[in-house]
């Protein structure tokens, strides 16, 4: 089975800084380094690491070859992503002494995408995945598309807007909240979680594990996070998601595809670093044996 992801390829640019910049200042940075992020691209690194057939679609720009060298590195399939004259997405994160940031975001060419990169969907089916994230455009396109080809969509509801998450539901299979998400979209919506009208539901919380909400609303599944030294929580969520969505799309129960995405994920945030930082399925075996 497929996984078909259209989402955001960014480049991460982590600036070592004495102190965070003041408004007017001009500061030094000790240290710089780059590496591949944005919630897509690690979203589809974990999911071909769990062992899935992963076809990307997205867009960079002209200085994204590397990130598109890189995908494919971790066997991601490459050849929906489009060349775009607008440079790729990237983030400038200043990092103090005691791991504070501050971060600014640059959209690119994550908002650039054609309905070109859509038509490799023309090959999806049943039992197929589309995932999806808020760091690109066409997401609605996208998801029409692929249920009319008879596969199935998760929805992961980040960077998150409660209009983008209203206009998507009607369109998702699976929706994957984080906590704070959740508790923000049932307060907007006036509705229990458990309430929303989408078939699947995930929430994720962090160091208290995660939840797995089903179609006959009396079917829950809740697994603890494992106990670890946590060093760098970034892409703990997009770890998960790419897990937890390849583990469905290999047949695996919810339950098991919920444990499996959590050591996943747990693992993950004993590494520092995104993409690069997201474990192997051996690795997540072998932890969860
Ligand atoms: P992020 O934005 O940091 O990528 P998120 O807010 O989307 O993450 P979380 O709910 O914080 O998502 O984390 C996702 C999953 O990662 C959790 O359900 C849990 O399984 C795992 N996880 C996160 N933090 C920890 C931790 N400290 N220890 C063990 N597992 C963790």
């Amino acid at each position: 089975m497929t996984i078909y992801n259209l989402g955001s390829i960014n480049a991460d640019h982590f600036y070592a800084v004495p102190h965070l910049p003041g408004a007017g200042e001009t500061l030094a940075a000790t240290a710089l380094t780059t590496g591949l992020g944005g919630k897509g691209a690690n979203q589809s690194v974990a999911a071909a690491q769990a062992g899935a057939e992963v076809v990307h679609m997205g867009a960079v720009g002209r200085d994204g070859a590397w990130a598109v060298d890189r995908l494919a590195s971790y066997g991601v399939q490459t050849q929906a992503i489009a060349e775009t004259e607008t440079p790729t997405g990237h983030a400038v994160i200043c990092v103090d002494p005691a791991g504070e940031n501050q971060i600014i975001l640059y959209p690119g060419a994550n908002h650039a995408l054609g309905a070109d990169q859509l038509a490799v969907l023309d090959a999806a089916g049943s039992g197929d995945w589309l995932i999806l994230q808020n760091e690109t455009n066409l997401q609605a396109e996208a998801a029409k598309r692929a249920r009319g080809q008879g596969a199935l969509v998760a929805y992961s509801a980040a960077p998150f807007a409660v209009d983008s998450v209203r206009a998507m539901m009607p369109h998702v299979d699976l929706l994957l909240l984080n906590a704070v998400e959740a508790r923000q979209l049932s307060r907007a919506l006036g509705v229990a979680v458990a309430d929303l009208p989408v078939p699947q539901i995930v929430v994720t919380k962090g160091a208290d594990g995660a939840e797995w909400i089903g179609p006959n609303r009396g079917e829950t599944v809740s697994v603890p996070a494992q106990e670890v030294d946590a060093v760098d929580t970034t892409g703990a969520g997009d770890t998960f998601a790419g897990y937890m969505v390849a583990g469905l799309s290999q047949s695996m129960v919810p339950g098991d595809a919920l444990r499996l995405a959590a050591a996943a994920a747990a693992l993950k945030v004993t590494r520092a670093g995104t993409a690069d930082a997201i474990p192997t399925r051996v690795e997540v075996d072998a932890f969860l044996k």
